[in-house]
């Protein structure tokens, strides 16, 4: 059965998580919600539920009268309920077996159990919230740090909905100018009105642009980011690793080459989660690290956000680390050991110190590690003041549909650069509009929209 199919009809589902809780809910959506609920309460009950009003009630098995649980039901109005139809919601205590009997009965009286995201899809569709608003619902429930779910919330108000709504309504004149361009003009659009909406095209694409670069912050905020430490055997990675986590996750030994794989922890520095990577060390002689190092340690740092570049500082030479870390995007370069004399030659510090930060640490006293988790945070965030405010796109769906129109936009621009015809034109801004209103789903054909609700969860 296709979701259009089972939109007319009432659905429940458990909307709290499985386990044992002080309480438990059970949704229903549609417009037997209410008669359904009813027929759950114990003979003599006969109360009419008042919309947002919640009521003390005992649910029974209607063909056995036998008790169930004592539960408070919620009964929201259509068309003012999350979904847009009639929603009750009974809280009843948070017992798995309870919740699955009070789920089964309704079933059994002619409910349909909702599918994953059904509740927020209905929601969707009745115009209650727009598509980027009810994949935030999505992103709050599984945020996993403060920013995913201050993120999550801002969105949720429909912030992208309304940075979007500015760009569509001109995207709108412009078609329209075009258009009648087309059906009442028979010459030429005039020099001046090309200027103008030439203009206007730059305008759009690059507060566009703006939006899409968000993304950059936008998806370290919603999935972390990659941190690659590197550098020659024995320089303190693992260490640093270490002082970065808080505890002894990798193996720190005098032996060279002692972290022979890529050893991979999570951490959190200032709420963003980070995936820190401690690349193989490498034991290979110089020649042969210019030929097997620095490939494998390119390999490892292909997929880093950020690469972290570790040094001894007590040794007087740090050819042997440019021949590997030389050719590699270094973002910032740790001198560890610094507990120790420096003995890194002045000249050599300044000249790394031009390509990124150089910061001093020593990670077996701890020195500077506070510093480091700070230079990290620096430079993913690029210096922002308020990150959740700054990041406005947080999904590849919607920074792929920014993409789109952009370059729609980018096509239209040069065709009317090169003087083509209304019509060539208006068939790339049209390009541009679909694209758009692929994020808020105004453009989205039945099947991809089904896609997306499928990944919530059921009772969402
Ligand atoms: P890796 O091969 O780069 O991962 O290096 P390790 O973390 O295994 O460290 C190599 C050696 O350097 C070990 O003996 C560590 O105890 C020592 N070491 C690491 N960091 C420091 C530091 O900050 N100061 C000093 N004095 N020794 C350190």
């Amino acid at each position: 059965m296709s979701r259009r199919d089972h939109q007319f009809k009432t659905i429940a589902a458990v909307a709290t998580p499985a386990g044992y809780g002080g309480i438990g809910v059970i949704r229903l959506s549609g417009s037997e919600s209410i008669p359904l609920v009813r027929r759950l309460f114990v003979q003599g009950d006969e109360s009419t539920l008042t919309p947002n009003h919640a009521s003390l009630h005992q649910i029974v098995n209607p063909e056995t009268g036998q008790l169930v649980d004592e539960a408070i039901v919620t009964f929201f109005q259509a068309p003012h309920s999350f979904t847009g139809e009639d929603v009750v919601e009974i809280s009843g205590h948070g017992s798995p077996v309870v919740l699955a009997e009070m789920l089964r009965l309704l079933i059994s009286l002619g409910a349909s159990p909702a599918e994953p995201g059904e509740f927020s899809l209905r929601a969707f569709f009745n115009g209650r919230m727009d598509l980027a608003q009810a994949e935030a619902i999505k992103d709050l429930i599984h945020a996993q740090t403060t920013y995913q779910a201050q993120l999550a919330a801002r969105q949720l108000r429909g912030e992208l909905s309304r940075q979007l709504k500015p760009i569509k309504e001109s995207l709108v004149n412009l078609i329209v100018h075009f258009e009648s361009a087309v059906e009442f003009v028979e010459d030429d659009l005039d020099p001046l009105d090309a200027t103008r909406f030439s203009g206007e095209l730059d305008a759009m694409i690059e507060r566009i642009s703006r939006l899409a670069g968000s993304y950059r912050i936008g998806r370290v905020i919603r999935s972390g980011f990659k941190l690659a430490l590197i550098g020659r055997p024995n320089v303190g990675k693992s260490s640093v690793f270490n002082s970065l986590l808080g505890r002894d996750r990798a193996i720190v030994t005098s032996i060279p080459g002692t972290t022979r794989d890529a050893v991979t922890e999570a951490l959190s520095i200032r709420g963003i989660p980070v995936e820190l990577v401690d690349t193989a060390g490498i034991r290979e002689t110089v020649d042969l690290v210019e030929q097997l190092g620095v490939e494998r340690t390119r390999s490892a740092v292909s997929e880093a956000d950020l690469v972290v570049a570790v040094l001894d500082a007590s040794v007087d030479s740090i050819e042997e680390d440019l021949l590997l870390i030389d050719q590699l995007p270094v973002h910032l370069y740790v001198l560890n050991k610094c507990d120790l004399e420096t003995m890194v030659p002045e000249a050599d510090l300044s000249a790394l110190a031009e390509k990124a930060p150089v910061l001093k640490v020593s990670a077996l006293t701890g020195d500077g590690i506070e510093e480091l988790r700070n230079g990290i945070y620096q430079q993913i965030t690029a210096g922002t003041s308020s990150i959740v405010e700054s990041a406005i796109i947080t999904s590849e769906r919607h920074f792929a549909a920014l993409e789109q129109t952009k370059e729609s936009l980018r096509r239209a621009q040069e065709d009317l650069q090169a003087g083509l015809t209304e019509e060539v034109v208006l068939a790339n801004l049209h390009e541009a509009l679909r694209s758009l209103g692929v994020i808020t789903g105004e453009t989205l054909i039945a099947d991809l929209i089904n896609q997306i609700f499928a990944t919530f969860c059921i009772g969402k």
